[in-house]
């Protein structure tokens, strides 16, 4: 093919373009773009000889042309650039922001279906609407009736959405017949009609809702970030949903970013309630839907996304509004490849657009207080529960010289009889799952250690295995001490699995419900134990963090937290803020306004100063104190962090890799440098890990030094090493 494209005599340099491909390069390449092809601009994909291969890559830019010498591209994907102008500009922000290979950057953000080659083309969808009001007519075609009234409540229904909505074909064309409905190609953006299809609920806001209402409304078409503070339950939701009605109406459309979708279907179904349709991106999504889903939002089809982290890269015809809710939450960093913040992402994508971002939770970061504290943020705070429900009570539990029941103190158990005579539910919080965090025997001190990394190994009782959390790793667990022969193995602390047990023991007849990582694989379980919740019966619920996150547990009196100890005392210094945001939220399922709530919190240390500060000021008293904590200690948000990772089977050469980093960072001003020193967990997987910390009170300083880094383009055979700027997990 490149013998065509020179049999042409071509006056004019060809047009050069810049070109980012998907390798962990740090740097784009040129190439030349035949006379035959029209220029791509950039966002476009296109296909280009790489090496002694191909490689599909995407135009970020152009260059000067007239350079001999540069290799043509084979092919140009897009007609239309598949990247509009903002994510292009978002790709070169986060390879320079996170120091990364931009190849990399742009295989984050794509699809596997875009990376694949697949064209870019939403199919037209139609759209369904009701034209008429046919409840006379209908009045003997029940189910046709109801048909119609559904489809004049959504404003339309798209066709791939028909089934899910229980509207057959067969009913469909009955109505059209009777020329009840008629099919549209897309929405049209903001009409009238659509905007007074929209379902208001059954009450009104509250002043304060209304106060945060107007407020972001009136930010609407500029960038402003918006700090939502408000307790579980106050509220936020039906802001988002009001602010983003007044979105729709301006004929916008809406991202909404959720941690996780698995744990917010009530916040999904209110969406489709009250707007009749809304796209949904997250990793359960196969690649092909995926890429649909991207192509209409990009076209302007879909008006509303709801998403998990990387939707925050969907590109949109017309945004105007990001929602991040629970923003504090770890879920919206991503810990391997590119280790970006969606919640940050989406606020720098929101400045780009020039439209509003919205932060919610009822425990935000220590970062988006310090920015609103600043003024760098609005902010709007939400008190009261909406509806009148109350706030739970604290109770501290000091179990010092406590004989402990598999984890639980005597008067935890007997509280949690109490809630349970009296009707109510009660949610027990742990924070590991499995069976016991270890097995060990008590006649040689043997313990069940993980071959590959320097972890303890996990018992698994429903399995009789040992599993390793970190690595996979699985194997039986030994009927006898492998070292001493010993008989007498005992698991030692308490998983969800043991508290289960416990529980099942304790209070016989009343159904419990473990919800972790293990039983939520199962979708339909998952349902199946929600169901038993939501019908109010006496139950216990006992899991991980997954019980912090989305469900109201409106029937829920007491939440029992076992080992808050644990989180507050980890040498990693956003434990603390981490431990405080998962008491808070945990006690934030609990009680309505009938049943106010109790939370238990079993602690060896009740005078300890987090869970004092928590519990007598809330979690802003805590939060101010912790952020007086990290200025003393010139950490986040009061300096700027980042990690540099390596690993390798081969200790020293990860360890030496990073010395020369730390050399290359130490150039700089303004930065200090500590480590190497190895991981916290030091060997994963049989590789060994090293990190090395660099702090520096000026951002602008920490970017220099890892520009510095960047450039030492340090290498090491066998070793694998990353930057990870503003990380979450630090020690
Ligand atoms: P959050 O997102 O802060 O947890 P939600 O928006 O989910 O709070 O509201 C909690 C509950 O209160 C929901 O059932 C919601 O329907 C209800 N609610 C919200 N606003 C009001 C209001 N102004 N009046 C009455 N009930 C409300
Ligand atoms: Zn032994
Ligand atoms: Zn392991």
């Amino acid at each position: 093919m490149p013998a065509a494209a020179s049999a042409l005599a071509e006056p004019v340099a060809p047009a050069v373009v810049r070109v980012a491909v998907p390798r962990p390069l740090r740097r784009t390449f040129e190439y030349a773009v035949p006379a035959s092809m029209p220029v791509p601009a950039p966002g476009a994909r296109v296909r280009v000889p790489f090496g002694r291969s191909k490689a599909l890559g995407v135009v970020v830019g152009s260059a000067k042309p007239g350079r001999d010498g540069l290799k043509p591209i084979d092919e140009v994907l897009d007609a239309e650039p598949l990247l509009p102008p903002d994510l292009v500009a978002l790709a070169e922000w986060l390879a320079a922001y996170y120091h990364h290979p931009i190849g990399d950057v742009l295989a984050t953000m794509l699809p596997t279906a875009a990376r694949r080659g697949a064209k870019a083309q939403a199919q037209p969808q139609t759209v369904w609407r009701a034209h008429a009001d046919g409840t006379s007519a209908l009045a003997r075609a029940p189910r046709q009736q109801q048909a119609l009234a559904q489809l004049a409540q959504a404003g339309g229904i798209a066709d791939d959405d028909l089934a899910a909505a229980g509207i057959s074909r067969r009913i469909l064309a009955a109505l059209r017949e009777k020329g009840l409905v008629a099919g549209h190609h897309t929405l049209p953006f903001g009409s009238d009609a659509e905007a007074a299809a929209l379902a208001a609920p059954d009450f009104q806001p509250t002043t304060a809702q209304r106060a945060a209402i107007e407020h972001i409304v009136a930010s609407l078409g500029q960038h402003r970030c918006h700090l939502l503070d408000g307790v579980t339950g106050s509220g936020k939701t039906e802001v988002y949903l009001n602010v983003i009605a007044e979105v729709l109406r301006r004929g916008r459309q809406a991202l909404l970013l959720v941690p996780e979708i698995a744990l917010a279907p009530q916040t999904l179904d209110r969406v489709r309630a009250r707007f009749g349709a809304a796209a949904v991106l997250h990793s359960g999504v196969a690649d092909a839907q995926r890429f649909d889903v991207w192509n209409k939002c990009a076209s302007g089809q879909h008006r509303i996304l709801i998403g998990t982290r990387s939707a925050v890269f969907t590109p949109f015809a017309r945004l105007g509004l990001i929602v991040v809710d629970e923003e504090h939450d770890s879920a919206y960093k991503q810990q391997d490849g590119l280790p970006y913040s969606a919640r940050d992402v989406a606020v720098k994508r929101a400045a780009t657009l020039a439209v509003p971002v919205v932060l919610g939770s009822a425990t935000p970061s220590l970062e988006s207080l310090e920015n609103a504290h600043r003024g760098r943020y609005a902010s709007a705070r939400l008190e009261e529960r909406a509806g009148g429900a109350s706030l739970p009570a604290y109770r501290v539990l000091d179990i010092r010289g406590e004989r402990l029941d598999r984890g639980f103190a005597l008067p935890m158990h007997a509280a949690i009889a109490r809630h349970l005579e009296r009707r109510g539910q009660v949610l027990v919080f742990i924070n590991r799952r499995g069976y016991a965090p270890t097995l060990l025997c008590p006649q040689c001190g043997w313990r069940a250690q993980c071959r590959h990394c320097d972890a303890r190994l996990t018992y698994h009782r429903v399995h009789a295995q040992l599993r390793c959390h970190h690595c996979g790793h699985a194997q039986r667990a030994p009927a006898t001490c492998p070292s001493c022969s010993g008989e007498e193995l005992a698991p030692i602390g308490t998983g969800t699995q043991r508290a289960e047990e416990a529980l099942a023991e304790r209070h016989p007849g009343v159904p419990v419900l473990r919800i972790d990582r293990d039983t939520a694989r199962s979708a339909s379980r998952l349902a199946a134990d929600l169901a038993v919740v939501a019908s109010g019966q006496p139950a216990i619920l006992v899991g991980t963090q997954m019980l912090a996150k989305g469900h109201h547990f409106p029937n829920v009196t007491m939440v029992a937290v076992l080992n808050a100890d644990a989180g507050f005392l980890s040498p990693d210094f956003r434990a603390p803020e981490r431990t405080a945001q998962l008491i808070v939220q945990v006690a934030g399922r609990a009680g309505r306004a009938e049943r106010p709530g109790e939370v238990w919190v079993q602690t060896f240390d009740p005078a300890g100063v987090h869970l004092a500060a928590l519990i007598r000021a809330g979690y802003r008293g805590f939060a101010d104190a912790e952020r007086e904590q990290r200025a003393a200690a010139a950490m986040p948000p009061y300096a700027a962090l980042a990690i540099i990772r390596a690993e390798s089977r081969r200790s020293e050469a990860a360890q030496r890799l990073l010395g020369k980093a730390a050399a290359a960072l130490a150039e700089a001003a303004g930065v200090e440098v500590l480590g190497p020193a190895p991981a916290p967990l030091a060997r994963r997987a049989d590789r060994a890990r090293w990190q090395l910390l660099a702090l520096a009170s000026r951002r602008r300083n920490l970017h220099q030094a890892l520009t510095r880094l960047e450039d030492a383009a340090l290498k090491a055979p066998g070793v694998r090493w990353g930057i990870d700027v503003d990380p979450l997990d630090a020690y």
